[in-house]
């Protein structure tokens, strides 16, 4: 019998992860390689091919071998035409038929979808909403995002941008977002936008143990917040509550459009770990009047980061 193959590829802003699967999703090896921003997506999807090609020759494969190849893309995408719409991270993946480009150059199926619905496929699937009928899957990163799974499957939207959580809005104060608005909860609680929020309140003279840690307040990163808060910096400790208490209302929001009782939580930010997760439980609780007759868990995701490329592998198994 001829043992079938998948491959999962987590296409980034800066890297490229490949991971090849057996039938039953389990990982036999993994190759990953640099993003270059500069190619057109013809030429980026040449070297993707040449890449499988490597990973696959490391195990003794071929192209015959293989069932299909799922990649994830940080793109608004069209998933049942396998085109995507637009790619903020990378400007020249805009209106592209990423599905059969890639296909034909591979002489392989393909399937697309976005990095936010393949990380909520593989949470549900492998990870911590398994056996879990509906859940959300919320990433707190760069961006905010997420993935909707009803009914044991994705929910993608009439357009395919379903789970777009990062632009719910939640203020009207606050950053500009990307999107053009302000309040978006993205421009409140991502990555960047904690940093931004900490260094500002660093400038106007608050006392903190951050401005001794980096030599350049540029050089403030998330982890810098978690260790001042480990050792009860007031700043780092507040910053935290404060993200927790605005993520808390994000949480209640989902919660009333769609009363899932299971939200799966990953991405950079949630590493600031228990902290950060009674903060947001208890504001949720509160906004939400949550009883114990009707629990809601918020559980951190547990795939780390393979999620992608195990979640674009889990495409095919759909
Ligand atoms: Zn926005």
């Amino acid at each position: 019998m001829m043992e079938k193959y998948f491959i999962g590829i987590d296409v980034g802003g800066t890297k490229l992860a490949y991971g090849l699967f057996d039938r039953a999703c389990n990982l036999i090896d993994r190759f990953k390689a640099k993003t270059n921003p500069e190619l057109e997506p013809d030429e980026m999807l040449d070297e993707m091919c040449t890449h499988i090609d490597t990973l696959l020759k490391n195990n003794s494969l071929k192209r015959s071998d293989l069932m299909g190849v799922g990649a994830a893309f940080p793109s608004h995408i069209d998933y049942d035409n396998g085109f995507i719409i637009t790619t903020s991270s990378l400007p020249k993946w805009d209106n592209v038929p990423v599905k059969k480009l890639f296909s034909e150059k591979l002489g392989v199926t393909v399937e697309i979808d976005n990095d936010a619905n393949v990380a909520a496929i593989a949470e549900h699937l492998f990870g911590a909403g398994k056996g879990k009928k509906d859940m959300l899957y919320i990433t707190i990163s760069t961006g905010i995002g997420g993935g909707i799974i009803i009914n044991n499957s994705i929910y993608r939207g009439s357009y395919g941008a379903a789970g777009e959580f990062g632009h719910m809005i939640i203020s009207d104060d606050g950053y500009l977002c990307g999107c053009g608005n302000k309040g978006c909860i993205m421009s409140l609680a991502s990555g960047p936008k904690i940093i931004r929020y900490t260094r500002e309140k660093l400038e106007e003279g608050c006392h903190s143990i951050l401005s001794a840690m980096v030599e350049n307040l540029d050089d403030l990163t998330c982890k810098h917040i978690q260790d001042a808060a480990n050792i009860g910096d007031q700043l780092a400790i507040d910053v935290i509550n404060r993200t927790g208490d605005l993520l808390g209302i994000m949480f209640a929001n989902l919660y009333q459009i769609f009363n899932i009782n299971h939200f799966v939580v990953g991405g950079g930010v949630s590493k600031f770990g228990k902290p950060l997760f009674d903060r947001f439980n208890e504001k949720f609780r509160k906004l939400s009047k949550i009883s114990y007759a009707y629990p809601v868990n918020i559980v951190p995701a547990v795939l780390g980061d393979d999620v992608g490329i195990i979640g674009a592998a889990a495409l095919m198994l759909q």
